[in-house]
């Protein structure tokens, strides 16, 4: 606390993200990212621009990633938008297309970053509760309000909605932005890309970081009609003209553009996730259908922080959130095939204690 702090901060409640623990040999499973490095040809697309040309700026507009991600969702360049992570597009989103006097709509349970926007840009929301099973009932949102976002697949939960479910969203809402933050579409979801040709107010937003494993390289992108998309240049270009670096921009066109790599990471992570899926059913486990690189499970006899401590002191970390309807849950990320047999032996050794 300080007098010097302008109003505002006095009231930010800021993202707690997972922990990035400093200690080797951990099994961390608790952030979502991608087992497998990235595309060896990204890396090398990055290593290549480390030279003297660093003294320059970038490219402010950050052309060739728009057209190498115009070119694989086959849409206007101008229908894209990229940004330092997709955290820093969703920020740009709040402020520039979310930001009204009706209050924005999202689900009590989803990523949690979004309430900490709201507070930062000033934007009132109203939380539209999931299901009991944990699902967006679209019905929910036909409902005055200034702005929905929602993410699909969600997070923490895992489940996804379908495309007909998202468009009938859209179709009740014409006067308000759409926004569906697809972190996770890659593994297993129905992206709503494909509505963008058709209606003016759907904004998706994606990340490099977890489908192509560029979490390091802060690499985000929208795709959305031009006037969404121009919303969203202005607000950018009100606050850092060149939010990619160099290395950032070489790494995020190379891995667009190798479709291999990424198909075969992808879809080792989808059939790691089933195995997992089964093994932890075995352990008594409830485990949410997912179609992310993620469990979310809870343990009908077992409480789930002491779970994940209990885990912790084993050397495998997990994502515990200690919110209401989900404080029983655990958030586990797909690793690798031996990074998850680790976890499952640890697990039955604390569940037969
Ligand atoms: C990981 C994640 C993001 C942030 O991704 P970055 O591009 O790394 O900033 C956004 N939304 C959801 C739902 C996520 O899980």
């Amino acid at each position: 606390m300080s007098r010097f702090w302008s109003p505002i901060v006095h009231e930010l409640d800021p993202y707690v993200p997972g922990e990035q623990p400093k200690m080797e040999r951990l099994i961390k499973l608790n952030t979502n990212e991608n087992p497998y490095g990235p595309s060896p040809k990204a890396l090398a697309a990055m290593r290549d621009c480390v030279d003297e040309r660093l003294r320059l700026y970038p490219d402010p507009s950050g052309e060739a990633l728009k057209q190498a991600i115009a070119d694989y969702y086959q849409v206007p360049v101008p229908q894209v938008f990229v940004g330092n992570g997709s955290d820093e597009v969703l920020a740009h989103t709040f402020q520039g297309l979310l930001q009204h006097d009706l209050p924005l709509l999202f689900p009590d349970i989803t990523y949690s970053f979004y309430p900490v926007y709201c507070g930062l840009f000033e934007v009132e929301h109203e939380l539209i509760p999931l299901t009991e099973q944990f699902e967006i009932d679209p019905q929910d949102y036909a409902r005055p309000n200034g702005g929905i976002i929602f993410a699909n697949p969600n997070a923490p939960t895992g489940r996804g909605l379908m495309l007909e479910s998202i468009e009938t969203i859209v179709q009740a809402n014409p006067d308000s932005v759409v926004v569906v933050d697809e972190a996770y579409i890659d593994f297993g979801g129905q992206s709503a890309v494909s509505l963008v040709s058709k209606y003016p107010n759907v904004l998706v937003i994606q990340t490099l970081s977890k489908s192509r494993s560029l979490a390091g390289a802060r690499v985000g992108f929208a795709i959305g009609h031009e006037d969404l998309i121009d919303g969203l240049e202005r607000v950018k270009n009100s606050f850092n003209s060149y939010p990619l670096d160099r290395v950032a921009l070489a790494g995020g066109v190379a891995a667009m553009q190798d479709v291999d790599y990424f198909e075969e990471t992808r879809q080792k992570v989808m059939q790691e996730r089933e195995v997992l899926t089964g093994s932890l059913g075995a352990l008594g486990f409830e485990v949410l259908p997912s179609q992310t690189n993620f469990l979310f499970a809870r343990h009908p006899e077992r409480e789930a922080d002491v779970l994940a401590s209990t885990l912790r002191a084993d050397g495998i970390i997990v994502r515990h959130f200690n919110t209401p309807r989900i404080d029983q849950f655990l958030r586990i990320t797909i690793g690798t095939a031996q990074e998850c047999a680790a976890l499952v032996a640890s697990l039955e050794q604390i569940l037969k204690a």
